[in-house]
């Protein structure tokens, strides 16, 4: 239901996160799980080491979470290293997904995310056959896994297949030594050969690649004679970097991570050198590894749907929008011509449907906000004095076929930046002096450089906090001639929007006022 009054939500809202229903097993104090791995796999590069906590410790992440790329996320479980500490009943988590707003029919689902799948593979592939037939579930299940799976499993997972059921399974393989990923490489190998017998689709996802580690091309030849030939599609993804944990853990495996990873400050993004994706394609081309090697988990998935399961599927993040043009010769690289077609032609939707869908979306998500299209970016819907979570931007994207930001008014905007500063880099809210709305963006003033790298850190958060198009002004860059070159600047980026007496009337006040604080 659509309400006129709201104007945020936040990422661990129950409308995005459901975890008020989570039965707590009180397996110790959250804070001597702390250090604790999500699963007895542990691998020390584990994300739910220091991710999605209170400031307790005690783990938040949700058994239904829109907020993954590549599909919903449900569990039925969360862990601290072998012991379960949360869990919630199969019917109550299936109970829920019928009124998640997030989820439709053909969403991806991503089963027991948060752990590994293969700890029950039976009970894994029961949710996903309850959700065909008790929830009309007729998109992906995704499973992803570092296990093996016995031929019992392997032949249920089939039937499930055969009884119209969607299962993609991604195995995770990158060939790193065992003091880093103790699961055993080989098992998992088999695990991909066994599905690829049983025609079920696998993804090979080569993750983390990490230099000094495994980022060789010894490896990755190794990884495709190995693996990469029983894969129908592969990825490849870096290191999620948290301070200090992450640099901490790989120093006590007796590796150092170089200065790419130990500089990084900016969590929400993994670490992968620049060119890799395209080297690792080379190398699988080289090696007769005839899966193709995708980009992102959310085109591999929408491939295996419209070329295996014949269900022509966009991908769910609309990778080809957001440019100035779309680059659908990119796409080909990545990509075969059904796929592409099928994601070319929703390039060409005629925008006044694909609007009318999204208000739609929004009107479910409990917004009642116009939606518009970016000047500038093809495929890109801006959401009119939005404020939406990256998970709700996500449904967007995966309901209509193209991607969305926020186009917030003043007060999001500085609702929203005031969380970055504050809370993501832990500087006083005073920094931000003022914001000059510029054509479908905002230009931010700040006070100095106010993070000792010439605000890119301060760009980075205010954008991931905001989901809009925000550039980054300072102050000491608006003395004299400079003033003027950037109004002028403003006025050409302004798509006549507004005058140029406007945004010089903006940026003066905002001197000004400054001056006068000083
Ligand atoms: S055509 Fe492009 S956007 Fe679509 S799935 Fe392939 S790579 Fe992704």
């Amino acid at each position: 239901m659509s309400n006129p009054e709201r104007k945020y939500s936040e990422p661990g809202d129950e409308n995005n996160r459901r975890n008020m229903g989570w039965i707590d097993l009180n397996v110790g104090h959250p804070t001597e799980n702390y250090k604790q791995h999500g699963c007895p796999l542990g691998c020390i590069y584990c994300n739910q080491q220091s991710l999605d906590r209170d400031p307790y410790g005690e783990k938040e992440a949700g058994y239904l979470f829109q907020g993954v790329d590549s599909a919903i996320s449900l569990n039925t479980r969360l862990m601290s290293g072998p012991k379960v500490i949360k869990e919630i009943k199969v019917d109550d988590v299936i109970k829920e997904m019928k009124s998640y707003p997030h989820y439709n029919p053909d969403s991806p689902v991503l089963i027991e995310n948060f752990n590994d799948p293969g700890l029950d593979w039976s009970g894994a592939i029961d949710i996903a056959e309850r959700l065909r037939r008790e929830v009309g579930h007729d998109g992906p299940s995704i499973f992803i896994t570092k296990m093996p799976i016995s031929d019992r499993n392997t032949e249920r997972m089939r039937n499930f297949k055969d009884q119209g059921g969607k299962p993609i399974v991604v195995v995770t393989y990158s060939g790193l030594p065992t003091n880093v990923e103790p699961a055993s490489g080989k098992k998992r190998i088999d695990t991909l050969r066994k599905l690829s017998c049983q025609n079920i689709p696998t993804i090979l996802s080569i993750r983390p690649l990490i230099e000094g580690v495994n980022l060789t091309d010894e490896n990755l030849r190794t990884v495709a004679k190995e693996a990469g030939v029983y894969a129908d599609k592969i990825t490849v993804g870096g290191l999620f970097v948290y301070q200090p944990e992450t640099i901490n853990n790989f120093r006590e495996a007796g590796y150092e991570l170089g200065e790419r990873y130990s500089k990084h400050t900016y969590f929400p993004a993994k670490v992968l050198p620049p060119g890799i994706k395209i080297r690792v394609r080379e190398i699988m081309r080289e090696e007769g590894v005839p899966a193709n090697v995708h980009d992102h988990t959310s085109c591999a998935v929408a491939e295996i749907c419209t070329t295996i399961y014949d269900d022509p599927t966009t991908d769910r993040l609309a990778h080809w929008a957001g440019g100035v043009e779309s680059d659908f010769e990119y796409c080909a690289t990545k990509c075969g011509a059904n796929q592409v077609e099928v994601c070319c032609a929703a390039s060409k939707l005629d925008q006044s449907i694909v609007i009318e869908k999204a208000e739609k979306v929004l009107r479910k998500l409990g917004y009642d906000k116009q939606v518009v299209t970016s000047a500038t970016q093809v495929g890109l819907l801006l959401v009119k004095d939005g404020s939406l979570t990256i998970g709700e931007l996500f449904t967007l994207a995966e309901q209509t076929g193209w991607q969305a930001n926020n186009w917030p008014d003043k007060e999001t905007l500085m609702y929203r930046t005031e969380q970055a500063i504050t809370k993501d880099l832990g500087l006083p809210k005073e920094v931000v002096l003022g914001a000059v709305p510029v054509g479908q963006e905002w230009y931010i003033v700040m006070d100095g450089d106010v993070d000792g790298s010439n605000n890119e850190l301060v760009v980075k958060w205010i954008r991931s906090r905001n989901r809009a198009r925000i550039k980054v002004l300072n102050i000491k860059d608006l003395n004299g001639e400079d003033f003027d070159k950037c109004v002028e600047e403003l006025t050409s980026a302004s798509l006549n929007m507004q005058s140029r007496e406007e945004i010089e009337f903006s940026l003066k006040e905002i001197v000004s006022k400054n001056k006068c604080d000083e």
